[in-house]
């Protein structure tokens, strides 16, 4: 039995804020706003986790009105989800994502990004595929004021 789930998340960047994908901090002049650490690549993984099972969105299970999510670093959120998706009798068959990014350049840190999220998730990086594009300078993401993430999850059963 397989599952497959897709998400999608995009965050404003700003100044003031540290840049986090896939729980790995880059230098960069702005970061991410968002309740969370606003993790855009964390978030569209956990989505598609969560789709894969028609177990609805992260607003859902991590609501952005909850005070203890403020701040929080999104790779304990996606360990829960892992758990959750354990407890329902599935694991990661793969994961293949994009981040869209006019900058910085990502590609420097592709590696260090899946082998955190792996981690996280005690699952070889060979399972999990992260990309970057930028969009031409077209859009949001190529005016820089912020970033967007689209990843696709298969599952399957235990
Ligand atoms: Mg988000």
């Amino acid at each position: 039995m397989i599952r497959i789930g897709n998400g999608y998340d995009a965050h404003r960047l700003v100044e003031g804020r540290p840049l986090i994908l896939g729980g790995v901090e880059i230098d960069h002049p702005t970061g991410l706003l968002g309740h969370s650490d606003a993790d855009v690549l964390t978030h569209a993984i956990m989505d598609a986790m969560l789709g894969a099972l028609a177990l609805g969105s992260i607003g859902d299970h991590f609501p952005d009105t909850d005070g203890a999510y403020k701040d929080i670093s999104s790779l304990i959120l996606l360990q829960k989800t892992h758990d959750l998706i354990n407890q329902k009798g599935y694991r990661i068959g793969n994961v293949d994502s994009v981040v869209a990014a006019q900058a910085p350049k990502l590609k420097p840190h592709i590696a260090a990004i899946r082998k955190s999220l792996a981690e996280c998730m005690g699952i070889p990086d060979s399972l999990i595929s992260v990309k970057a594009t930028t969009t031409e300078e077209m859009g949001f993401e190529g005016r820089k004021e912020g970033m967007s993430a689209h990843a696709v999850v298969l599952l399957t059963a235990i």
